[in-house]
């Protein structure tokens, strides 16, 4: 049995541990650094600046070789981690060997949280092999069953063409991890129309329509029609932004879309004994409606449990009430030399006011980062600030065909109800919401091409008082860009 020895360890090949990896060889290029990936690809980001804080990620799986060849002092060893000895230093892989590190960063991500026990009809959304998986099976697929309301779900059903899909979310609108019933008003004609490119991106669109809505909520009023505030509360690795690309294949369905709200799977259950039902499927659902349906497979999108276990037996690794494990604002955890960072960590210090965790691929790169500079600053002995992107939460991305900017506290979240949102919608072409407490801007969620994002990124840093404005801010009229320039 061979045991290696590195002053720098990373456990992972995604985005947090790749950029983890290159940020110390960059950071100390002299030094050995080791990257233990399941894998032989690994994925690597490129980073488009949108706003200071918010970037556009581009990533690409690439091989092993292309990522060392590039990172002065990177090693590649392609096993799975299997125990840490954290008393010696010593990490033990798959294939027997082990490696003494100076520092270590976990940076092992999630799996899929399944609703259900394992099933054979019940795939679960996480890498490339899942993907390829559900392209298999949809090829003679003619009705599949989504289960979750995050990104993953609300971008599946939008992509499957040629195949019924029952989407089963237990919120009252769709797409509610990202965006509120508001914003889902806008989305749900993209639904209906799956084939088209929304209007923003069409050319002929050259000016815009002035908004068809406009309109004001506080937290605590009670829900409208009118897109007021509904209820508050709302081992590979995971895949880059472009995994929708995999997904070309069609299935051989009619292409209906049936959202079922407020609803979860509670079972598989046998073919119900209906007279009326004479189609036969592979597997049956029983719903928190009491509604049995039908399909050919279920795909289940409800987040991520935190890739752990190798790390906490026999050592002092404490794990937070979602899984994750806890890293102070030095990302380093409760064990000596031991950091983390990704969708497997958790963090347990005093947050920024308007910055929070969510497990995507902008703060798995933000966090593989920053743990780097960490480890880098703690061997030297020198002192390292917080870095900056942990002030404010920030994400891009695109939602059923639409471009989507996320600031700040967008969702009111940790408002509770004591807050007002601003609301302007030009269907097909934007949907913009600000949240605001005290005459102050405390988040903005902006869905379609606003060029907003500067503006409002500048008022929630600054907290600078806007209720002179009042409705004004959201005015087409006034340009709020030259206005706090
Ligand atoms: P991962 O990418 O999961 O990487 C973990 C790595 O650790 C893998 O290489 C794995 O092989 C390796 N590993 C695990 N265990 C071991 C072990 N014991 N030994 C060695 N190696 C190990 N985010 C967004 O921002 N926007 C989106 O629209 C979005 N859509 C998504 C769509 C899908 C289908 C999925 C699955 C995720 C999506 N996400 C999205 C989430 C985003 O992909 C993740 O938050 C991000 O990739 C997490 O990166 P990570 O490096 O922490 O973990």
């Amino acid at each position: 049995m061979t045991t290696d020895t590195c002053t720098y360890l990373i456990v992972g090949g995604g985005i947090a541990g790749v950029s983890c990896a290159q940020q110390l060889s960059f950071e100390e290029p002299s030094e050995d650094i080791v990257l233990v990936s399941a894998g032989s690809m690994v994925l690597q980001t490129t980073a488009v600046q949108v706003t200071r804080l918010a970037h556009e990620l581009q990533v690409q799986e690439v091989s092993g070789h292309q990522l060392t060849d590039l990172c002065p002092g990177l090693r590649l060893k392609q096993a799975t981690a299997t125990r840490l000895d954290a008393k010696d230093k010593v990490l033990h892989l798959s294939d027997g060997s082990s490696v003494r590190y100076g520092r270590l960063c976990i940076c092992t991500g999630g799996r899929p949280r399944l609703p259900l026990p394992d099933h054979p009809a019940v795939i679960g959304i996480r890498d490339g092999h899942s993907v390829d998986e559900l392209v298999r099976r949809l090829g003679p697929a003619r009705r599949v069953l989504i289960v979750g309301n995050g990104g993953i779900a609300s971008e599946l059903v939008f992509t499957l063409k040629d195949v019924d899909v029952t989407w089963v979310i237990r919120d009252g609108s769709i797409s509610a991890t990202f965006v509120d019933p508001g914003a889902a008003e806008f989305l749900l004609p993209r639904l209906e129309s799956r084939d088209q490119q929304p209007a923003a991106a069409d050319a002929t669109v050259a000016v815009p329509a002035p908004p068809s809505k406009r309109w004001r909520y506080h937290a605590s009023d009670p829900p409208s029609s009118e897109g007021g505030q509904g209820d508050p509360s709302v081992p590979g690795s995971a895949l880059g932004p472009d995994w929708l690309q995999r997904l070309q294949a069609r299935g051989a369905g009619k292409g209906r879309v049936t959202v079922k709200y407020k609803t979860e799977l509670r079972r598989l259950v046998n073919r119900p004994n209906d007279p009326n039902d004479s189609e036969q499927w592979p597997v049956y659902a029983e719903l928190t409606s009491g509604e049995t349906i039908g399909c050919d497979f279920i795909v289940s999108a409800t987040g991520v449990l935190p890739n752990t276990e190798p790390f906490t037996e026999g050592t002092s690794l404490r794990l937070a009430a979602d899984g994750g494990i806890l890293v102070d604002d030095h990302m380093r955890t409760h064990e000596t030399d031991v950091y983390a960072a990704g969708d497997a960590c958790s963090p347990d210090w005093e947050l920024a006011p308007h910055w929070f965790q969510m497990r995507l691929w902008s703060q798995a790169r933000q966090m593989g980062l920053y743990a780097a500079k960490c480890m880098s600053a703690d061997r030297l002995g020198v002192p390292l600030l917080q870095d900056f992107c942990f002030e404010m939460f920030a994400h891009v991305t695109r939602l059923l065909g639409h471009k989507l900017i996320l600031l700040g506290l967008f969702n009111g979240q940790r408002l509770g109800t004591d807050y007002t949102a601003l609301i302007r919608m030009t269907p097909g072409v934007e949907f913009i919401k600000v949240v605001l407490r005290d005459g102050k801007v405390q988040g903005a969620l902006l869905l379609g091409d606003t060029d907003l994002e500067e503006t409002f990124e500048n008022l929630i840093l600054s907290q600078m008082d806007v209720s002179h404005l009042g409705d004004d801010l959201l005015s087409p009229d006034v340009d709020i860009e030259d206005y706090f320039d």
